[in-house]
């Protein structure tokens, strides 16, 4: 269909000041923080459900591709739109529309910032546990997509586990309610199946979260460590020893640099990795609980465990952590993040593995991820104006994705697979496994107009 007549028609439902299609605003959407580019037909900003399954029917009856949007923060290409077509973006469904203490649930719209509703929250005394370093920006709506995760996710879980429900507009434009405010609802669990399918099987138009009262105490602490193996055999051990910190994350030598260079945490440059813990809950047991876990940092060669006495401190400690893919964008012109788990006994082992393949292709490798899952994020430094580092940082980025695999983690923790990671799908997935998700893609959108060309290859690599 003419971009012109595509613009008219959507014109009609969104109105045309919520119809974007001139060169900068289709180059604007034609990226997202993944490597990869390509730019849509047009953008749409709906502003209800109504305009959003409106619009879904209209490119349904086209045959036009639909990529829904909400910061483009994700770091997969799950934005990309590889096929062009209608981008979808929930800026203006931004609304907090129920927050119900009682119950412990809220309803939002999925172009709600995280930290505006967590920051609301704290109001009432209530928090949202999951926490993506990218809360300032990323929306639930992403947030949806991706299944995103966080430092806190170690204790409580990861957003699948915090939202119990969904209003989604289907592939054909219907308007369906998946899951409920409920805890257990019958039927199918379609949320478990929405929920990380980055948007190839339905767009959710309002989300129904869990909540839950803030702790009652915080204890912060910073343990430094002189290699990265003692860092590592330290996670395994906290964990071994039955104490699941709220968070467990771990901050390599390069990007210390990166971060006391940029925000000033007060992390020590000599250091070759740094652990942050936190623990949360009763106050009672909680200075016990400490001592154990700096028992076990001893045992483990640490050189050092501080522990934040105010806010102010613990503020400062956690900007480092949450500042830190900002600050390695100060080192290289441009990074690649790496997104694997492994079994935390393995992170030694994997992670000096990574640092060969480093080594192996002459790229910088900067390392900070949430360690108590074992969820590792290499950030691989190189230059994009440079082709031959181009391509070899694409082959390093698999080369530990196939690491990772083989040490019995997956490729992906919590950044989804988009465009970027489908033929590692097959480090992980046989044909016949991937047979049986693209039947579900073919449940919900056999048109095949839902962020085409995304997550699941279409053959063997
Ligand atoms: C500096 C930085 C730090 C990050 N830290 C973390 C982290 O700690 N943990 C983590 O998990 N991720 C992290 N990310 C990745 C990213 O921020 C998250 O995946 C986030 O949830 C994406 O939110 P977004 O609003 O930007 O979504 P987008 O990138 O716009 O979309 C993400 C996916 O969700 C789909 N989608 C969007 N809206 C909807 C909808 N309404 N219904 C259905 N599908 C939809 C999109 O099609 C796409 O596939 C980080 C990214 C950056 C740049």
């Amino acid at each position: 269909m003419e971009r012109e007549k595509m613009v008219e028609k959507l014109a009609q439902v969104a109105g045309r000041e919520n119809v974007l299609a001139s060169e900068t605003d289709l180059m604007l959407y034609g990226y997202d923080a993944s490597l990869y580019r390509a730019k849509p037909d047009c953008i749409v900003l709906p502003g209800s459900t109504e305009e959003v399954s409106k619009i879904v029917g209209f490119a349904h009856k086209e045959g036009i591709p639909i990529v829904a949007r909400g910061s483009g923060t994700n770091l997969s290409g799950g934005t990309i739109p590889t096929r062009g077509g209608i981008v979808l973006h929930f800026s203006r469904m931004n609304r907090i529309l129920e927050i119900d203490t009682e119950t412990q649930r809220a309803v939002v719209e999925p172009g709600l910032f995280t930290l505006v509703f967590k920051n609301e929250l704290a109001r009432y005394g209530y928090v949202y546990q999951p926490d993506p370093a990218s809360e300032k920006v990323s929306t639930f709506g992403g947030n949806f997509g991706e299944n995103s995760g966080g430092p806190h996710c170690l204790k409580y879980g990861v957003t699948t586990n915090h939202i119990l429900g969904a209003e989604v507009v289907l592939s054909d434009g219907e308007v369906i309610q998946i899951g409920g405010k409920p805890l257990d609802n019958p039927g199918y669990d379609l949320t478990g199946v929405f929920v990380g399918s980055e948007g190839t099987l339905g767009i959710a138009t309002k989300i129904i979260l869990r909540i839950m009262p803030k702790p009652e105490a915080v204890k912060t602490m910073l343990a430094i460590y002189n290699t990265l193996e003692d860092a590592g055999t330290t996670v395994s051990a906290i964990i071994a020893d039955g104490i699941i910190p709220a968070t467990l994350e771990m901050i390599d030598k390069l990007t210390i640099k990166a971060v006391e260079e940029s925000i000033h945490a007060g992390y020590p440059l000599d250091a070759e990795a740094v652990l942050l813990i936190e623990l949360d809950g009763l106050k009672d047991g909680m200075e016990r609980l400490a001592q154990r876990i700096m028992e076990i940092c001893k045992k483990n060669n640490v050189r050092e465990v501080k522990a934040a006495k105010t806010e102010a401190e613990r503020t400062q400690l956690w900007a480092g952590r949450k500042g830190a893919f900002g600050a390695v964008a100060r080192l290289r012109p441009n990074y690649l993040v790496c997104d694997g788990t492994v079994p935390r006994t393995k992170l030694p082992e994997v992670l000096s593995k990574v640092m060969e393949v480093g080594r192996k292709y002459d790229l910088p490798i900067a390392n900070v991820f949430h360690a108590g899952d074992g969820n590792l994020h290499p950030l691989i430094l190189f230059d994009e104006r440079n082709e031959e580092e181009l391509s070899k940082v694409h082959a390093a980025g698999s080369e530990i994705l196939k690491l990772c695999a083989d040490a019995g983690g997956t490729i992906s923790g919590e950044h989804g697979i988009g465009a970027e990671k489908m033929k590692e799908m097959f480090f992980v997935f046989t044909p016949r496994d991937m047979a049986a998700m693209r039947k579900v893609k073919m449940a919900f959108d056999p048109e095949d107009i839902y962020n085409p060309g995304k997550v699941i290859p279409e053959a063997e690599a």
